[in-house]
């Protein structure tokens, strides 16, 4: 048995017995602790009160859907998601991944490709924070002391504003994965915020300004066209 992330947690939601009963018996194998719920409300339930490592997502759920779950969870976590969804619904995919999920598996899927999956996604979550110590997180040529709330971009010490510095924590806290618009204005300037979407474009505008060597030529803040950005080192 080789877990890569031994003890690692993952929270399976599907509502068909027998693929909830064989995804889980090969994710036991292989090393994760597995809970289930059969349900999206359960779903969230059992999320809130487990904390898992991931979350294996099935779009047609009960109660409520999986997009419903999936936007619910991502306002309160980066965990990674992974969904569930049926060949012939490519919409309910790009929805999905609009709502931040992190990857998806098309039924039906083989146990051992879905099991790489989940390890690919928890190894992506779990080296985030590498190269930095306690309360410092980097990425690219910028690094972040969240506790001072001080950015270096290339060993120097440079000036943001505290917006461009949640923000510049919410890319670097999810290196290599898209960061949707709704997910970086709820995380930046909250769920309540109803203006100008614009004002997101203008903060990454200048983010882009300190970091990048050439902004119009972005290597670490990249645009996902009309879904968000995504930041890689
Ligand atoms: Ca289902």
């Amino acid at each position: 048995m080789a877990a890569s992330a031994p003890g690692s947690k993952v929270l399976l939601v599907e509502d068909e017995p027998a693929l909830v009963e064989s995804v889980a018996y090969s994710l036991t194998r292989e090393g994760f602790a597995v809970i289930t719920a059969t349900d999206g409300e359960r779903a969230l339930e059992r999320f809130r009160a487990e904390r898992p490592s991931l979350v294996i997502l099935d779009l047609m759920l009960p109660k409520l859907s999986g997009l419903d779950v999936c936007r619910a969870i991502r306002s309160e976590s980066q965990v990674p998601i992974v969904i569930l969804t049926a060949k012939d619904s490519e919409a309910d995919k790009v929805a999905g991944l609009e709502l931040g999920a992190d990857d998806y598996v098309t039924k039906p899927f083989s146990i051992r490709e879905l099991v790489s999956r989940v390890r690919a996604n928890l190894r992506r979550a779990q080296t985030q924070p590498a190269g930095a110590g306690p309360g410092r997180l980097s990425g690219g040529p910028v690094e972040i002391d969240l506790e001072r709330h001080e950015a270096f971009v290339r060993g120097q010490s440079v000036a943001f504003t505290p917006k461009e510095f949640d923000l510049l924590d919410s890319f670097l806290s999810a290196k290599g994965r898209l960061l949707t618009r709704e997910f970086l204005i709820n995380e930046v300037w909250g769920a309540d915020y109803y203006g100008d979407t614009k004002t997101l474009d203008v903060h990454v505008k200048r983010l882009r300004q300190k970091i990048e060597e050439n902004p119009h030529q972005p290597q670490h803040i990249l645009t996902v066209r009309g879904l968000g950005y995504k930041f890689i080192d």
